[in-house]
């Protein structure tokens, strides 16, 4: 046996102890009972401590510094290089981190996530307060331990987006919130109005399961591959190479809730789909970054799901499923509902304008805590205070404001810009898509989606970590990252919708 076929089976094993973990957390997120909570966190931790023992390992060490040998002058992008290349960067980056630091990093989270889910049932973000404290010395010392460029926040960012850093990420932030503030100034000083209140209506929610099963179908989500399941905080995850959860809420007075929740998860799981599952759980098989993982799930969700020619397809089809709620509008109406822009508190249910804006919000607040300038006692009225200053409005209780989301709860720092970095990679891909496909447009119309799924699975899902995201964006784009192609959507939409 070659020492490249060892290392990959020894990886491959360990991708199988991370589908075990997979496997609990989603559950843990989706039907286990309450009371189970606490043994559930001594499993997953005690995962992550094999976990990171096997990552970490003399063994892995020896297989690594063997198959080097096997690969030298083999070109980089290839997909045994990339074996090697990937997990070299991964060992080198996790062994610098104690393993009782990774299990303590856990069992904060696990417990954090249980603190959050009664914070925000309770409204009460000193509920959370401890476990937030907790995480951001335990990030910190994770931060120290792995280094970092210039600031704590570099070392958090590179588990989500590697190779990206945070002063990068600033400015192509800053300047596409220049650009954002005077188009939304235009949209709320408009005459036209968006009919929103249409996606008011009742809705029930078993029709509402039919529809989202329907869409998520339609654009190419394989069900027997996958399930689709009810969570408080929906998410995508993979329990091995044919079994893609996705996830979803409903609301029975707002349509867009679970509707679009269902087709951006199946945007991610679709990528998950697409990916060469022959090699699963080695780096060639595997997404290249949370950035490019939000990019496909943005992409479906909004610029397929909110386009007119999807509504001219999909609204016959909804009619049928609801007929009392669509009596009396048209696609036309559905289309412009579904794109209305209105400063609100949720980000999940934020417009494709403002969402930018939630994220710059998170983005600030975690790079202040991280560097300790702002207390955790103090972030419910930070948090208040940039949504006044922001968007103009103010969360009436912490439920609505600083808990409405998991990530900081179970120590995902870092993690929030990749959303607004997938939404930046999702209109250029798309505008690329549209180039590349033709008539694009005349397809979606006529409820074919296969041509774009195929496509960003030849472009960019069977590629999996060969390429960074920035690498990627560029191959399949010939450019770098760029705020254009979402602007120049939004603007176009907009006038679309509001005239303006
Ligand atoms: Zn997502």
């Amino acid at each position: 046996m070659t020492a490249l076929k060892e290392l990959a089976d020894y990886v491959r094993e360990t991708a199988m102890l991370q589908s075990v973990s997979a496997a609990l957390e989603w559950d843990e997120r989706t039907y286990m009972p309450p009371a189970a909570a606490s043994y559930r966190a001594e499993q997953v931790t005690l995962l992550s401590g094999l976990i990171h023992q096997r990552k970490t390992s003399t063994v892995l060490a020896e297989l690594l510094a063997a198959a080097e040998g096997d690969v030298v002058g083999s070109p980089p992008h290839e997909d045994d290089n990339t074996i090697v290349r990937q997990t070299r960067r991964e060992f080198e980056k996790l062994t610098k981190v104690p393993q009782r630091l990774v299990e303590e990093l856990t069992k904060n989270g696990m417990d954090g996530q249980q603190a959050w889910i009664e914070a925000r049932k309770q409204r009460d973000f000193s509920m959370l307060q401890p476990y937030l404290e907790r995480t951001i010395l335990l990030l910190r010392e994770k931060a120290d331990a792995v280094g970092y460029e210039s600031c704590v926040y570099d070392a958090l960012l590179d588990d989500y987006e590697p190779g990206e850093n945070t002063t990068r990420v600033a400015e192509v932030f800053s300047s596409l919130r220049d650009e954002l503030v005077p188009l939304l100034q235009r949209v709320q000083s408009s005459d036209v109005k968006a009919p929103i209140e249409i996606l008011r209506r009742h809705y029930p929610t078993k029709m509402q399961h039919e529809a989202g099963m329907l869409a998520a179908d339609m654009i190419g989500f394989d069900f027997r591959r996958g399930r689709l399941d009810v969570t408080n905080h929906p998410f995508c995850t993979e329990l091995g190479p044919h079994d893609c959860r996705i996830t979803t809420r409903y609301d029975e007075s707002f349509f867009s809730t679970a509707f679009f929740g269902t087709l951006h998860e199946a945007g991610h799981g679709i990528y998950e789909q697409g990916l060469r599952n022959d090699l699963y759980g080695l780096p060639p098989g595997q997404h290249v970054s949370m950035g490019i993982h939000e990019s496909q799930s943005r992409l479906w969700e909004n610029l397929v799901g909110r386009s007119r020619p999807f509504w001219q397809h999909f609204f016959p089809r909804l009619q049928r499923i609801f007929p009392e709620a669509t009596e009396g509008t048209s696609a036309e109406q559905f289309f412009r509902a579904v794109n209305a822009v209105k400063p609100s508190l949720i980000r999940v249910e934020a417009d494709e304008i403002t969402y930018n804006l939630h994220i710059i919000i998170r983005f600030e607040l975690e790079q202040e805590l991280m560097n300790l300038s702002l207390d955790v006692a103090d972030l419910p009225t930070a948090w208040n205070d940039r949504y006044e200053q922001v968007l103009g409005i103010t969360p009436p209780h912490d439920g609505d404001g600083v808990l409405q989301d998991v990530h900081w709860s179970t120590a995902n720092f870092g993690y929030f810009p990749t959303y607004t970095l997938g939404n930046l990679l999702a209109a250029q891909f798309f505008q690329q898509a549209e180039h590349d496909l033709g008539d694009l447009t005349q397809q979606i119309s006529r409820g074919e989606f296969e041509p774009l799924r195929i496509w960003l699975r030849t472009q960019i899902h069977e590629r999996g970590q060969c390429y960074t995201s920035a690498e990627l964006v560029r191959l399949v784009t010939g450019q770098p990252l760029s705020i254009r192609p979402l602007l120049d959507g939004l603007v176009s939409k907009m006038n679309q919708v509001y005239g303006v």
